[in-house]
This record gives C-alpha cells, structure tokens and sequence, in this order.
C-alpha cells in the first residue's frame, strides 16, 4: 500500500464585499504560520495612510501597470470599484512561487477570482492547488458602519463600494466555501479550519 508522499502547496483566496476584513485574515494567517506568504498584489491607487510599497501592494503609476500588462506580467486584472482604480495579481507571486510549492493567501475582487477559476480549468497546477473562500457580511449595513469606522474612504468612495458590494454578494455559489462573517477571532478560527482540512486533502498528497 502506498502511503501519502507529498504535501503540495494552496493557493486560498479570500473574496466578498469591502469591509469584511480579508485582508486582515490573509495577514492572519501569514502571521501564524510561517510557512505561508501573502501574495502581494498591485494596485493604481495611491497608498493609504500607513500602507508601505511591496508590503500592502506593489503601488504602480498606470504607465508601470501597462507596461507590465502588455509584458504579459499578471494572471489576471482588473478595474474595480466602478473602474476607479487598475489590480493586478502577478504570475510571479502567485504561479512561480506554487511552483516552489509555497503556500500562499490572499484576496482580490470577484472577477479576480473568476479568472483564476477560469485559469485553473487550463492548468493542472493551478487546479490541484487553488482554493476559493467567499466572505459574506450579514448585512449591507454591517459593511457600511465598518467603513465609516475605518475612517479612510469618504462617503463617495462609500456609496461606491457598497454598490459594488451589492453585485458581489450574488457570486457567493461559485465559490469553493462561503463563510457567514461574524466576529474577526470566528472569521479567523473558520478560515484555519477550512485551511487545515485543504491540507489534507488527498488528491495534495499524491503526485
Ligand atoms: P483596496 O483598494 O480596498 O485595497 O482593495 C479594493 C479591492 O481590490 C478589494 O476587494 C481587493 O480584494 C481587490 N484587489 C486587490 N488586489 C487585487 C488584484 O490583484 N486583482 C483584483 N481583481 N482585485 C484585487
């Protein structure tokens, strides 16, 4: 009888509405286990107060973010919150480092992860290792009080992303997990386990 013989690498994405604190439980667990990296993502947007470059994003002028579309640099990107502002998730940090078997979190935008999705029917890498979490608030309103107590976006920037949040809600089913938000040490907690059991997943111990 064979016995497992490898522990091949994740890739989890974190998606679902502004405000739900992805990026804290992708911070979270890179804080935790020292055996996963946060992808680093880039962005147009201009830092927030207290964001550092390579840190919190990789910060491109839009002419540093073309260059590296037409170099073919990213997996997938994409304008998001009313086409405001360029994202993009580079094959550097996502697919060379699965190739390195690092495992990985991070968290981008609905059609992010749709292109991922739709990457990963093409790429048996991707496939074995890709795993979606949708992060669903309890309520438009939820969302709402925790932007206003984050206190970095002003009531235009609001009413934007609570609009695009309102789209995103409807992709929950298309994701592998979706996870009712609740208190950040729950948010947490779910997000280790579902972590924990991907690891072991048998079709991740073999070849
Ligand atoms: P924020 O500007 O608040 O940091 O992020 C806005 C949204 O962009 C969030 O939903 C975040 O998950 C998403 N995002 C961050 N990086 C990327 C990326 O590389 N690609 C896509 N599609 N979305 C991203």
């Amino acid at each position: 009888m064979s016995s497992p013989e490898k522990n091949l690498a994740l890739l989890m994405i974190l998606a679902g509405p502004t405000g739900t604190g992805k990026t804290t439980l992708c911070d979270g667990m890179a804080a935790k286990y020292s055996g996963i990296q946060r992808v680093i993502t880039c962005t147009t947007r201009r830092p927030r107060d207290g964001e550092v470059n390579g840190v919190d994003y990789f910060f491109l002028s839009q002419e540093e973010f073309d260059m590296k579309v037409s170099k073919d640099a990213f997996l997938e990107h994409a304008q998001v919150h009313n086409k405001q502002h360029h994202y993009g998730t580079l094959k550097s940090e996502t697919l060379d480092k699965l190739s390195d078997n690092c495992d990985l979190a991070m968290n981008i935008d609905v059609q992010g992860v749709a292109a991922f999705q739709k990457a990963a029917e093409n790429d048996a890498l991707l496939k074995q290792r890709l795993v979606t979490v949708f992060l669903m608030p309890r309520s438009l309103e939820e969302i709402e009080q925790r932007l206003i107590d984050r206190g970095t976006d002003d009531r235009e920037e609001i009413n934007r992303r609570l609009a695009s949040a309102r789209e995103e809600m409807l992709l929950w089913d298309t994701y592998d997990f979706c996870l009712i938000s609740g208190s950040k040490e729950e948010d947490f907690s779910k997000i280790e386990s579902i972590w924990k059991a991907e690891k072991q997943r048998v079709t991740r111990m073999v070849g």
